[in-house]
């Protein structure tokens, strides 16, 4: 592990404040904000994440959860995964957050991740977390050993020869279906991003995953109510029911008035190389009856342009299924 210096921020100005000096006095020195440490601990003691300077920020008071004005939630940068999955009002209208954020990772990691720790958290891809392998992702210009190699659980939507590496977390595939917009502070300004251009696809820099830029902070993150009437679910498909990350999983807000499919969302994980979203697949739905042949055909389109790589073309058929699955009993929900 790398010597780094560690300080606390008691107010938001106080941490970005002491990002953007940390920076300038270390001309563009890593700083990384410190919230549940589950990801950045872990990825520091393998010498993956090497920042300089840690600044926590467990004491921002960024850890509520509050209605907003036009029905919507808002919900604190540093609210752990376990709050906001047993909050009544994420339980009732926003259920599919709720059982996102419960297939993740185990009671005990549940109850440090925060909201931004977890939309942040760092690939799964195995070469990336070892130091002595090729992964243009920690390494730029350094190659992708997943390519030729282990790439069972990566990546077949947005990949690139750069990187193939799939964003591992379920409460970003539940939050992109609600179409969240994130809140980011920075020394330079201060923006509403939507969830939708918060990823980057890995093209030929992997090494930068989101529009984030050095020192900004995430504040809070923002649900719109969710559409009249509407129901939704998320299905996690893995190789052992806990514990473990998924090999496709997606998420379904759906309203069906009359027989008829009135608005879908709808979001895939374990495929993407980000939280995957289609609009035409969406398109496909609306106004038709909701039964297993709409529900394939939707699939068949979010899944038009898959790329398999030499050991996840399984992944393809169980993605499909996947997503059929979960329209269909989000679709029958009273
Ligand atoms: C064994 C194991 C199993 C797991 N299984 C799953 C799983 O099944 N599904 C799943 O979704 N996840 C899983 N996870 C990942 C887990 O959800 C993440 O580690 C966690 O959500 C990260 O949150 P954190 O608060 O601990 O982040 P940290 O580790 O504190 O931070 C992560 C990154 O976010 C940055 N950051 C944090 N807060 C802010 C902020 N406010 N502004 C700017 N930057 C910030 C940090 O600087 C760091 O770069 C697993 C993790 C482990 C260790
Ligand atoms: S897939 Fe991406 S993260 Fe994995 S080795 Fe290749 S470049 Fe690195």
């Amino acid at each position: 592990m790398h010597m780094f210096q560690l300080r606390r921020a008691d107010d938001v100005d106080a941490a970005i404040k002491a990002a953007s000096a940390a920076q300038t006095a270390q001309q563009g020195a890593d700083i990384r904000f410190l919230a549940g440490g589950t990801t950045l601990i872990d990825l520091m003691k393998l010498n993956v994440e090497t920042p300089q300077q840690v600044i926590d920020i467990n004491h921002l008071p960024l850890d509520k959860i509050e209605p907003t004005a036009d029905g919507g939630l808002k919900i604190g940068a540093t609210v752990r995964n376990a709050d906001l999955a047993h909050d009544e009002r994420v339980v009732r209208d926003y259920p599919v957050l709720s059982q996102a954020l419960l297939s993740g990772a185990s009671a005990q990691l549940r109850n440090m991740a925060t909201t931004a720790g977890n939309l942040l958290q760092r690939t799964r891809c195995v070469y990336f977390r070892d130091e002595h392998m090729a992964c243009n992702k920690r390494n730029p210009g350094s190659g992708c050993a997943a390519i030729n190699g282990f790439n069972r659980t990566l990546a077949i939507l947005g990949t690139s020869d750069q990187c193939i590496a799939s964003n591992p977390s379920d409460m970003n595939v539940a939050l992109m279906a609600l179409d969240a917009t994130i809140h980011i502070r920075g020394p330079q300004s201060e923006r509403d991003v939507p969830i939708a251009e918060f990823f980057l696809l890995p093209g030929n820099t992997p090494n930068k995953e989101t529009v984030m830029q050095p020192g900004d902070l995430i504040t809070h993150v923002t649900l719109p109510a969710p559409p009249k009437g509407s129901r939704s679910l998320y299905l996690k498909l893995r190789d052992r029911v806990s514990y473990e990350f998924a090999l496709a999983s997606a998420a379904v807000v759906m309203t069906v008035t009359n027989g008829k499919i009135e608005t879908a969302q709808f979001a895939m994980g374990g495929v993407g190389t980000r939280p995957w979203r289609n609009a035409d697949a969406e398109k496909t739905l609306i106004g038709k009856a909701p039964d297993k042949e709409t529900f394939r055909a939707a699939a068949e389109a979010f899944l038009k342009d898959a790329k398999p790589q030499s050991q996840n073309g399984f992944k393809v058929e169980l993605a499909k299924r996947c997503l059929v699955h979960t329209l269909d009993a989000a679709a029958k929900l009273a």
